[in-house]
């Protein structure tokens, strides 16, 4: 139980719910993920190159005149303020000692700043960097000396040889410290209302596929509790048209319920045809039995007469029970074919050779002619139980003085059974329900001569086991033909192809 629990297949509602909240979801969220995040990051680029040029100006605007000498009094310091103003931070110059000489907060002034950026920028590097936590954008650029130049490398700490390198003296420092989030903020407030967004596409996705869901199964529980009605007999006919699909899936669906209950009534008819068939017999021999044991005295040729008689109708019901028994045998799982190659010509000799007393008790002539020698791979048991059957048919339906002509022939994939005879014929009505169960196209003449109306439906099972086809010609008064073509060879992916060709010559 727990075993059959695991392993049940997944609900296709779930699939199609999951796919469509994906297909719909996964692109707009990386989308606008994408985009928020590249806008977000191009503002910044921005602002920073925009700043550090700023700065770049301001540090090559202290370095013209003698700024280090008059700080205190000098115009650039509003220049500083002005910078400081816009960008909203905060701006400090240090002097060639790291002393702060300006500080746009006023916190700091006389103090000595000798941060990492500070330091690098005496060490004549541009320094640009972006705290990603604190969103705070550093800038420390040195500032050089218009006039005075200095060596890189002091000369005592040069090695032998080396020259002397001299680049502008570093006079100071400016950095600048800017609150990015302030400039960010707009764009954050977009990125929250994304996620608002992304949580409303979400429950509208959802609504949408649950109700594209509900929508679209619909008539998949329609077309099941249709079905279910239909299998349990209170409805007829399934018939969900909500869509193509399931109109066609509908007339399936009542196709296959034709079909069984064809199959059902056919399976009540074999039985009611069973029953009767096998109760006539008995009838009769209790009506002979009877009429003998109500009379007092039975005269001598009248009791041989009726044991005749019981006798008679004995072997009919062992005809039945044998031709039943075959029948059974062919239909159930047990049709399985013991194929030999058989030597065709003489086994056709040595099955009439079988029938020849019954034809001579008939007094037909039962000849052979056979085109070429034909050996093929054939189920000899079952298929001279078919020949047997057509070829006593041909016997038995026929007058005294009549024949039976049986010939052989075959090509390069078949071979040919033709069986002729000079009979009675079947009317032409009669034909199309030849080879069904128990029929017999003159009930009498069939009883009289021990027909079971099972012979000819037992040769076409056989025949079709073989992957062959049997055809019936006949002119009523005008003798009957049977055709048999059987493949030579037997081959298993070919029974569709021979049956569907049969089948339509057939109809
Ligand atoms: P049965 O046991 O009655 O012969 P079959 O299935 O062999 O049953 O044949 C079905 C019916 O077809 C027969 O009852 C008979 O009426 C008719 N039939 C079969 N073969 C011939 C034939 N060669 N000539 C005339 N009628 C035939």
């Amino acid at each position: 139980m727990s075993e059959s629990r695991k392993k049940r297949p997944p609900k296709l509602r779930a699939m199609i719910f999951i796919t469509i909240v994906l297909i719909a979801m996964v692109p707009a969220v990386s989308v606008s993920w994408v985009l928020i995040d590249s806008v977000f990051e191009r503002e910044i680029e921005y602002s920073k190159s925009e700043l550090q040029g700023q700065v770049l100006i301001l540090s090559n605007q202290l370095s013209g005149d003698d700024y280090f000498s008059h700080y205190t009094d000098s115009g650039k310091n509003s220049d500083i303020e002005q910078i400081a103003d816009i960008w909203g931070g905060r701006i400090q110059v240090m002097n060639s000692g790291c002393k702060i000489l300006v500080d746009t907060y006023r916190l700091d002034v006389a103090r000595y700043n000798v941060s990492e950026y500070v330091l690098a920028a005496m060490d004549r590097q541009s320094v640009s960097y972006l705290d990603d936590k604190t969103m705070t954008l550093i800038i420390a650029q040195p500032i050089y000396s218009a006039t005075q130049t200095e060596a890189v490398v002091p000369p005592e700490d040069l090695a032998e040889g080396e020259e002397v390198e001299y680049q502008p003296r570093i006079d100071g420092v400016i950095m600048v410290c800017v609150d990015m989030s302030r400039r960010t903020s707009a764009l954050s407030g977009i990125r929250n209302q994304m996620y608002l967004l992304w949580i409303a596409a979400a429950s509208l996705t959802i609504l949408a596929a649950l109700l594209v869901l509900i929508r679209f199964f619909r008539p998949f529980g329609k077309l099941n509790s249709e079905i279910d009605a239909a299998l349990e007999g209170t409805a007829k006919k399934v018939s969900v048209r909500d869509y193509s699909e399931f109109s066609k899936l509908s007339d399936s669906a009542n196709r296959l319920l034709d079909r069984i209950n064809s199959l059902d009534d056919s399976r009540q008819e074999f039985v009611s045809n069973v029953s009767h068939e096998l109760k006539t017999p008995i009838t009769s021999m209790r009506v002979l039995a009877d009429t003998l044991n109500g009379m007092d005295e039975v005269p001598n040729e009248m009791y041989r007469d009726f044991m005749r008689d019981i006798s008679s109708e004995l072997e009919r019901e062992g005809n039945i029970i044998d031709d039943l028994l075959s029948m059974s045998r062919l239909e159930g799982g047990r049709a399985e074919l013991h194929l030999s190659e058989v030597n065709l010509n003489e086994w056709i000799e040595s099955t009439l050779r079988r029938i020849s007393p019954i034809a001579k008790v008939a007094g037909v002539e039962v000849t052979f002619e056979s085109f070429r020698p034909v050996t093929a791979q054939v189920d000899e048991i079952k298929l001279t139980l078919a020949l047997t059957n057509i070829v006593e048919n041909a016997v038995k339906y026929n007058e005294e003085g009549g024949w039976v002509k049986v010939s052989l022939n075959a090509d390069h994939h078949y071979f040919f059974i033709k069986v002729e005879d000079s009979g009675s014929g079947i009317p032409k009505e009669a034909m199309p329900h030849l080879f069904e169960r128990f029929y017999r196209v003159d009930r009498d003449r069939s009883r009289e001569s021990g027909g079971t109306g099972l012979g000819l439906s037992i040769a076409k099972q056989i025949i079709n086991l073989h992957h062959g086809a049997i055809r019936a010609y006949s002119e009523l008064g005008d003798g009957t033909t049977f055709v048999i073509r059987i493949p030579l060879e037997y081959r298993d992916s070919e029974y569709d192809e021979y049956r569907e060709v049969s089948d339509e010559k057939e109809s």
